[in-house]
């Protein structure tokens, strides 16, 4: 069961949450490559996306995950919307809310802003990537990835590697992954580690030949570059040299090791571009393509919670 109102991060999910999410996007990936992609679980529905950041692939999956489902679908253009002239967050979210979404979905710069705009509103909120604090569909897709991948969603061990300091993807899989019982090693500079990580149960290391043995997935991070304010890195090309990840640096985890990344991807940064694309280790593009059936579980899951009382003529 799963008894959520709104999927705010991974910290609020237990196991059997994680699993029961897992499976329906099992389901729904399997529908998603087949010619009837179509279903009904948000017909009548209204889902608003809003975007306070730039993205790429993560609007488009919402957007898509709630067509496959039936909803009506609205992208608040965020760039031309009255926050411009001021507006706060919260009147934003207050106008909004008088309209009756059932599903916004929200991405913002600051930590705990959709938090705090989740207890504003009426309808179910889903947080698209708040700052530095959590993505958690992006940790349940990284997870579909590895269960179908590796056959198992326990018992491996996972490398995190590069900007964990200003990464809510690395906040969320920590979460996650440590949940499921996984063992998670850090691989970074000592400047991109924030302070506190080793209290959440994992190994740190800023040696990637070291770090990679014995791993069974790698995964990468983009080296965030619009959330630093100088001084963390010498230069891209000492970073690559020391944890960017390549053919070579790849040979010291297993040799069934997967090579995982949420992009976007700085080619010659933090990967390596061939690596990357290359289908026998790289599974970033399945990455992409579990994004859309984790959001289409998530947002199912959650309007089977909305509690919606349809009027009957006589309240019309
Ligand atoms: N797309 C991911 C995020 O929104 C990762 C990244 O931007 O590097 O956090």
């Amino acid at each position: 069961m799963f008894t959520h109102r709104h999927l705010l991060g991974i910290e609020g999910l237990n196991q059997t949450d994680i699993t029961t999410l897992l499976d329906l996007a099992d389901q729904y990936a399997a529908q998603n490559r087949g010619p009837h992609k179509h279903g009904q679980a948000l017909a009548g529905l209204t889902q608003v996306n809003m975007f306070f950041e730039n993205s790429t692939r993560t609007q488009a999956s919402f957007e898509i995950a709630g067509m496959r489902l039936g909803a009506d679908v609205m992208n608040m253009a965020m760039q031309a919307s009255s926050i411009k002239k001021g507006e706060t967050l919260i009147d934003t979210a207050m106008t909004l809310n008088a309209m009756h979404p059932d599903l916004l979905v929200v991405r913002h710069p600051h930590s705990g802003a959709v938090n705090l705009l989740a207890s504003k509103v009426n309808c179910a909120v889903l947080n698209a990537g708040d700052g530095r604090h959590e993505h958690p569909t992006q940790a349940l897709l990284d997870a579909l990835t590895i269960r179908r991948r590796k056959g198992r969603l326990h018992r491996l061990t996972v490398a995190i590697c590069g900007d964990i300091a200003h990464s809510r993807v690395a906040r969320s899989n920590i979460m996650l992954l440590g949940r499921m019982e996984n063992r998670v090693r850090l691989i970074a500079p000592p400047t991109l580690i924030p302070s506190g990580m080793d209290q959440l149960g994992v190994e740190i290391t800023d040696d990637m030949r070291e770090g990679l043995k014995g791993v069974d997935v790698v995964m990468m991070l983009r080296l965030q570059k619009e959330r630093m304010d100088g001084g963390f890195i010498p230069s891209s090309r000492e970073y690559y040299h020391r944890f960017g990840l390549d053919a070579e640096k790849l040979k010291h985890a297993n040799e069934d090791a997967i090579v995982m990344h949420p992009g976007p991807m700085n080619r010659g940064v933090e990967i390596d571009g061939t690596l990357a694309d290359d289908i026998n280790v790289s599974v970033i593009q399945e990455q992409v393509e579990m994004g859309v059936a984790v959001r289409m579980a998530a947002m199912d899951l959650l309007a089977r919670n909305l509690g919606i009382v349809k009027p009957t003529i006589s309240d019309a």
